[in-house]
């Protein structure tokens, strides 16, 4: 019986989180099916990735054909590299992040991969090969191993075991009662802020693609246990083409390239160093967060 309760207890979380930003993308797809309006076309090949190069070519987006939401995104992220975004609430960062997921279909341009437009290539490859550490965690009521488990199907209990200490979070887990066998969500143990994005960085790590999504993982975080987070992120992104939405700009000053992006548009991009010299709404911005960590840092 709890196998029939568990996908609906899914959903009643994921419908609550939905609205809250990117939700837990992956976990959705694997209980309902895809959109509607998300086909494959027929005869769909599998994404052939080779290095992972992600690019936007002039992408335009509506949710409804009344308010346009991107207009017009370029972006290309080289085979490993790491891309931020950075823009206020609102701009269009995680419809980025949906439609590389293909949440939604593009209304203008197009997304490719190694060059594979990905409207072009099977769903299910598609998403295989993207992993997403949301800001909020879907935990399952079931074992914590279970729930490092989920990122592959198979996954060994040496395997669950290994994503747990990259996650830098095996030790918790054996001081837990019993261990990767505690029961934890809803119904389990609560695990906090912190310990939740362990277990969906351990996901990521067992599932192992090469393109990584992180919309905004650790800005509900307090610093100190986001500064430890951060850590074990570099290490993820680590040969991974990696597109990371940012909050806090201090967690991205090691990017590749930096967009800002203001109402569908990309507004500034460069380097960290770049984007200060050129004094204009990142360097606004760094400035005053910059000023947010020394309040805080004095209180
Ligand atoms: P960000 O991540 O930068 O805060 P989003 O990409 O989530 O911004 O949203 C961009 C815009 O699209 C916002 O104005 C938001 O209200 C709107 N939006 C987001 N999701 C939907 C949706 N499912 N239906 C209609 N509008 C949406
Ligand atoms: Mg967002």
């Amino acid at each position: 019986l709890s196998q029939l309760f568990r996908p609906l207890d899914m959903l009643g979380m994921v419908y609550r989180e939905i609205r809250q930003g990117l939700i837990d993308m992956e976990a959705m797809f694997r209980l309902v099916d895809t959109p509607a309006e998300v086909k494959d076309v027929p005869h769909a090949p599998p994404i052939a990735v080779t290095g992972g190069a992600v690019r936007f070519e002039d992408v335009r987006f509506a949710y409804d054909p009344e308010r346009q939401i991107l207009k017009g995104i370029d972006l290309d992220v080289k085979p490993g590299a790491t891309l931020a975004v950075v823009g206020h609430s609102g701009a269009g960062k995680s419809t980025l992040a949906r439609l590389l997921y293909r949440f939604y279909d593009v209304t203008g341009g197009r997304i490719t991969i190694d060059g594979q437009d990905i409207a072009k290539v099977s769903q299910t490859s598609l998403r295989e090969a993207i992993g997403i550490v949301p800001q909020d965690t879907v935990l399952f009521n079931d074992t914590i191993g279970y729930n490092i488990g989920y990122g592959r199907e198979g996954a060994t209990q040496d395997q669950i075991e290994g994503a747990a200490r990259g996650a830098a979070i095996h030790d918790f887990i054996l001081s837990l009662p019993q261990g990767y066998a505690t029961p934890v969500g809803e119904r389990g143990l609560k695990l906090s802020g912190g310990e939740k994005q362990r277990v969906a960085i351990a996901r990521t790590l067992l599932k192992d693609p090469p393109v990584l999504i992180l919309d905004e993982a650790t800005s509900a975080l307090d610093s100190r246990t986001e500064a430890g987070i951060q850590t074990t992120l570099r290490g993820v992104e680590a040969g991974r083409t990696t597109i990371v939405i940012a909050h806090r700009l201090s967690t991205i000053v090691h990017a590749d390239e930096i967009v800002v992006l203001d109402a569908g548009q990309v507004i500034e991009r460069g380097t960290h160093a770049g984007l200060l010299s050129q004094n204009g709404t990142y360097a606004d911005l760094w400035r005053r967060q910059a000023h947010e960590r020394e309040l805080e840092e004095a209180s």
